[in-house]
Order: structure tokens, then sequence, then C-alpha cells
């Protein structure tokens, strides 16, 4: 894989917008780049942004089988207006199986259920990219401050991170100004939308962090997806 200074990178991309990132992705990484989406409350503005740029991008989007039903509308909205190259990522067991074998899996030990559900089928397709773009930003957790634009993994992927330094505000006037569909339950307070069992994903209320809907009441903040590199998530898999 071809080797950057990617401190330069970094320090570069703070003073550039996120659609000079894209395309600095797009050129250097060509066939070999892809980006995940979770269609969640705040997915539009980079399926959007990407698209503009680069409107055959493949878009992978891990599909775990507990989705709330108004995030595949949000997704089957998005498809058609964006017109997206959606490569839609399953687990291996399907869930009425991994139901029958683990029952609520995600109440008492949610990495397990993460994992199987969705780290496996994600870090299984990426391995057929050199490179992958996400919507994450700094101010959306404590676990995410210290996110780079670039990061490097490896030496086998890069990450890129455009919307870093986006606000709240930000994603809601581009949305605005684009006319682009918005989650339907992010009216009812969901401003980061996961799985839907309760202790996946609760409504955020006045003050919270948006994330802290998550899992609330737990320890764990991420579902993998962003970290499992890092923390090789994917070995907790249940027996
Ligand atoms: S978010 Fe919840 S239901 Fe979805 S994979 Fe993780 S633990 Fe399982």
């Amino acid at each position: 894989m071809e080797t950057y200074d990617y401190e330069k990178l970094n320090r570069d991309f703070e003073s550039k917008s996120s659609e000079e990132i894209i395309g600095w992705a797009v050129r250097e990484f060509g066939p070999g780049l892809t980006m995940s989406t979770s269609f969640g409350a705040e997915s539009a503005v980079l399926l959007h942004l990407v698209t503009q740029i680069k409107p055959d991008l493949p878009v992978l989007f891990t599909n775990t089988g507990f989705h709330f039903k108004e995030t595949l509308a949000h997704r089957d909205a998005l498809v058609k207006r964006l017109r997206l190259n959606l490569r839609e990522l399953k687990p291996e067991m399907p869930t009425d199986e991994f139901l029958a074998k683990n029952g609520r899996l995600y109440e008492p030990d949610p990495d397990a259920c993460c994992a199987v559900n969705k780290i496996a089928p994600f870090e299984k397709a990426l391995k057929d990219y050199r490179a992958w773009i996400t919507g994450i930003r700094r101010n959306q957790a404590d676990t995410r401050k210290s996110s780079q634009f670039v990061e490097n993994y490896r030496d086998r992927l890069v990450k890129i991170n455009p919307l870093l330094n986006w606000t709240g505000k930000m994603f809601w006037d581009y949305a605005q100004k684009h006319g682009l569909p918005y989650h339907p339950l992010w009216e009812k307070g969901y401003l980061s939308i996961g799985c839907s069992p309760e202790c996946c994903t609760r409504p955020v209320l006045g003050g919270e962090n948006p994330r802290s809907g998550r899992w609330a009441g737990k320890a764990k903040t991420e579902c993998g997806i962003q970290t499992f590199l890092k923390e090789e998530a994917a070995s907790q898999t249940p027996k």
C-alpha cells in the first residue's frame, strides 16, 4: 500500500473542506474506496456529499436484523433519492436462528451481540477495500475526540473521517439546504440511532450527549465498527 505522511495530511486537512477531503480519497484510492452508513439521524449528509463527488461509490450498510422499521424506510428513501450503490451486509446467522440460539443477548451482553451481528459481516466486507470513509464527528462522544481525518490501520486499511469538525447545526443546515430526507425517529428525540431494542437505542433527553441514548446505563459507547480495528472486538463472538 502507498505510504503517506499522515501527520502532515492531518494538519493540512484541518483547514480543508469535507468535499476536498473526500475528493482526495476518491483520487488516491479509486476502486479500493468504500464508505459506511448506518442510515441514522445524520447519515443523509455524508451520503449526499460523497455521491456528489463519486456517485457510484460502494456504500456498506450492516443490516443486523434488529433495525427500526423507520431506519429501513429511511434507507429506502435515501437509496432512491441518491441512487446509492448500496452493498447491504448481513450476519452469517439469520436473526430468527440467532434469537433461538442466544435469546435477547443484546440485553446482558451487547458486545457479543454487536460482534456477531455488526462487526463480523462488516469486517469481512472491508477486506475488499483499501480505504473507508465514515461520518464520525469529534463532538459526538469522548471516544471520538482524538479521531484524525486520515487514520492508518496496520498499513492494511486507511480510514477517512471528513466530517470530524461538523456541528449538529451544520448537519441540519446542510440537510435543509439540499432538501434531504430525515430519519422519522429524529423528531421523537432519537439523535443517534442504532438497533431497536430499548437497551441499545433510546431517545436523548435535553442537554444529553447525542450518543447517550445508545446502550444507556452500560459502559458500552460504541458498537465496535468504529473501533474494532484497534480493539479486535470481533474476538468476542459467543460460543
Ligand atoms: S446494537 Fe444491540 S441489537 Fe444491534 S447488534 Fe449491537 S447489541 Fe445487537
